[in-house]
């Protein structure tokens, strides 16, 4: 028998939760905290310090010898630097350690290194780093020892943000206040704070440690550079929650007892569409412990991966021709006593709050269609969206046939008397219970997708963060609520004015509603026709951040300044081109180094074989014409490096980052593929032992 799981028992054992607090502070400290956490407000540095000792004193009992600010820098990805709880110890070499409010509420690590785009010149290298009182702090234990781990924003001297989780808070009060106001016209008085949740399902792939040790693109830039197809990839749709085989299985049970000790609802996991490919999907949260949890299981994913031998791939497209990976961003709405405002009852057509809700959304994402699609953009994305893979880069919203029945009533008469309803399912066995089914089928292929009582935003990278998205969403529904709510609240007769913007929002955004099969040809004509943005790559999304129409937004609910924004944008340039090329240096050592010179031995022994079997009088066609075929590709894939190695060359010289991101994606990307299809053809041709790299169907198929 396997071992018993007391997953009650493990779950947050890794984390300061409320529930230790309560525990371990003094009433009137405990208090203090929980206001802070509930209504904002600064923290009194007595209770600092009685929170600090706490904190220490619990970490240390659990075996912690160092805590850190935890923060997430532009890079994506989070940031960490340790320090010991050693003090100085006293005349008779005594230490006691120690851990003051101070260092729990501020930290100042050296910031000049990380990407700032402008905002602070390296000179100027004081950054700070905040205590997110609304984030638990936990304990990462691995062989650095243990840990203590407090969630922090990170900010320069000027108090400018200099990471990804301090927008995301801003965005969060913004769509609080904003959605407030909203509640409060249909007479929630109650209500203090509108949450904002979010529930990422996380897709990876999972390869064999050894052999992804043997690729240098694996190791350098996340995905294969070459490859040629293996003879099966997911046509036969059987990896797609298929049986989980015994070494993933081991993984996966190992991830998320991991997760559950640092508080993640690990919930959901399966076989994805592609070969090697899985998924992790926790129970939603409020957005900013989301975010970080998020950040959390994609670390910790890669941690168990290696201890089982193998390698955790969270690049989105790892592999040419098979599905990549993306992260779907559910994210609804929720009041403090307890209404999600993205619940449509089962008469939506009666639910007048909601239908508001429902059209400021799509005014929202109409309005900041570009905003959206740049949030979901980095440079892996990009060989996802709007590149013949799921999901378009033409932002649209399902909204399945019974909103858009109901929308449609609107729009057309002003009134919507009735909702479709599901009607019963109907197995025609008998022996099977008849169920109720869902008012609406669902699509998979619609980059914003409403599921039931949330939106599903499917555009998200695999690898990315999720704090851009949220922040983004939160932002723009905050906009349209503001501006609903500015009209209704001065509206002399509240059910005439609500119904009328409601008609006019839904008549002018309808647009955006595309309920079809968003992958196919005709779409992209139609939304051209309907005049929606198709936005193809992460460098042409780039400046949406920094349009008049951003900067009001971002400004007015002080999400961001435009410099903030500014910033980003460079940095979204940079960061392009530095990956870029990163990806052709990759190609051409592994082409120079690796590749050709298999080649050219094989030919050499192919030329051997021509000779000896004419010399023994046989006829010599089929080795001569291999031997052709492949000298060839040879020589192409020879003039297609030296192609390379000239662009990348070009790139390093131009000084505008823009400038030089929009070359790296127009001349270096191009002479990328350009190298890889002759010698994706060459792996097909040669003998396979001569091949110095694990294959497609290696590294995909024998996991
Ligand atoms: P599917 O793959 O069918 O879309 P999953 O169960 O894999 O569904 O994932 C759905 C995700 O949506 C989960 O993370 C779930 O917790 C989350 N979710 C459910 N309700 C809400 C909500 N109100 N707000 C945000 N996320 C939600
Ligand atoms: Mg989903």
């Amino acid at each position: 028998m396997s071992e018993i799981i007391n997953v009650e028992e493990i779950f947050a054992s890794k984390v300061f939760t409320l529930a230790k607090m309560k525990e371990r502070l003094p009433k009137s400290t405990f208090k203090e905290l929980k206001k802070v956490m509930d209504q904002g407000g600064e923290l009194s540095l007595a209770a600092a310090d009685v929170i600090a000792k706490a904190m220490k004193d619990w970490a240390v009992e659990n075996g912690a010898t160092h805590y850190t600010h935890w923060f997430q820098p532009l890079t994506g990805i989070t940031a960490e630097k340790h320090d010991a709880f050693v003090t100085h110890p006293d005349e008779e070499g005594r230490m006691l350690m120690e851990f003051s409010g101070k260092e729990l509420i501020k930290g100042e690590p050296d910031a000049s290194s990380f990407p700032s785009g402008g905002l602070r010149a390296t000179f100027e290298a004081r950054g700070y780093t905040v205590w997110d009182i609304t984030s638990p702090a936990f304990l990462k234990e691995d062989a650095t020892g243990v840990i203590l781990c407090i969630p922090t924003s990170f900010c320069s001297y000027r108090g400018e943000a200099l990471d990804k989780k301090t927008p995301l808070l801003r965005s969060m009060e913004a769509i609080s206040e904003q959605s407030l106001r909203i509640v409060r016209l249909f007479g929630n008085t109650e209500a203090k704070k509108v949450i904002a949740s979010v529930g990422p399902e996380q897709e990876y792939f999972l390869v064999d440690r050894e052999k992804y040790l043997k690729r240098e693109d694996l190791i350098f830039a996340g995905r294969t550079l070459f490859g040629a197809p293996a003879p099966k990839g997911q046509e036969l749709e059987d990896h797609y929650f298929g049986t989980i085989r015994e070494r993933i299985g081991s993984f996966m049970k190992d991830l998320n007892i991991e997760l559950w000790k640092l508080g993640v609802t690990a919930k959901t996991q399966h076989n994805e569409v592609a070969p090697a490919q899985h998924e992790l999907a926790p129970i939603y949260e409020t957005a900013n412990i989301a975010v970080d949890h998020n950040q959390l299981v994609m670390e910790t994913m890669k941690k168990v991966a290696n201890r089982h031998g193998m390698q955790c791939l969270l690049h989105e497209k790892p592999f040419a021709g098979v599905n990549g990976s993306g992260k779907h961003d559910n994210w609804s709405l929720g009041t403090d006593n307890g209404v999600n405002l993205l619940d449509p009852g089962d008469t939506p057509n009666e639910n007048i709050q909601f239908l508001l809700v429902l059209a400021c959304i799509l005014k929202a994402v109409d309005t900041h269609a570009d905003l959206l699609r740049q949030s979901a953009s980095d440079v892996g994305n990009d060989h996802r969206l709007g590149a013949n893979e799921a999901p378009p880069a033409i932002i649209s919203v399902f909204l399945g046939e019974q909103l858009e029945d109901v929308v449609r009533q609107l729009v057309e008469t002003g009134m919507a008397d009735h909702s479709n309803q599901g009607g019963k399912l109907e197995t025609g066995v008998s022996t099977l219970p008849d169920i109720d089914k869902d008012a609406t089928d669902r699509n998979r292929t619609s980059p914003f997708a409403f599921t039931g009582n949330k939106f599903e935003f499917r555009m998200v990278g695999s690898a990315d963060s999720i704090a851009d998205p949220n922040t983004t969403l939160n932002a723009i529904v905050a906009e349209a609520f503001c501006e609903a709510a500015d009209e209704l609240e001065k509206a002399e007769d509240f059910d005439i004015a609500v119904h009328d913007l409601i008609k006019k929002y839904l008549t002018e955004h309808q647009r955006i509603v595309f309920n079809g099969n968003g992958y196919s040809d005709e779409w992209v004509l139609e939304a051209k026709r309907r005049g929606l943005p198709n936005i193809r790559s992460m460098v042409e999304a780039s400046c949406a951040l920094t349009t008049e129409k951003s900067i009001k937004l971002f400004e007015k609910f002080h999400i961001f300044t435009k410099a903030e924004l500014e910033s980003r944008e460079e940095i979204l340039y940079e960061t392009y081109s530095k990956s870029i090329n990163i990806e052709a240096l990759t190609m051409i050592d592994m082409a120079k180094k690796q590749i050709l010179p298999a080649v050219i031995g094989y030919t050499k022994k192919l030329a051997d074989t021509v000779i000896a079997v004419k010399e023994a009088g046989a006829d010599s066609t089929v080795q001569a014409e291999l031997l052709k075929e492949i000298s060839d590709k040879l020589a192409e894939a020879k003039r297609a490096l030296t192609a390379l190695e000239e662009k990348t060359a070009k790139a390093g010289t131009i000084a505008d980052e823009k400038e030089k991101a929009f070359f790296c994606k127009d001349e270096v990307f191009t002479a990328m593929t350009a190298l890889r299809t002759p010698v994706d053809e060459l792996e097909m041709l040669v003998d396979k032992k001569v091949w110095p790299i694990p294959t497609y169907g290696d590294l995909i198929f024998e996991v």
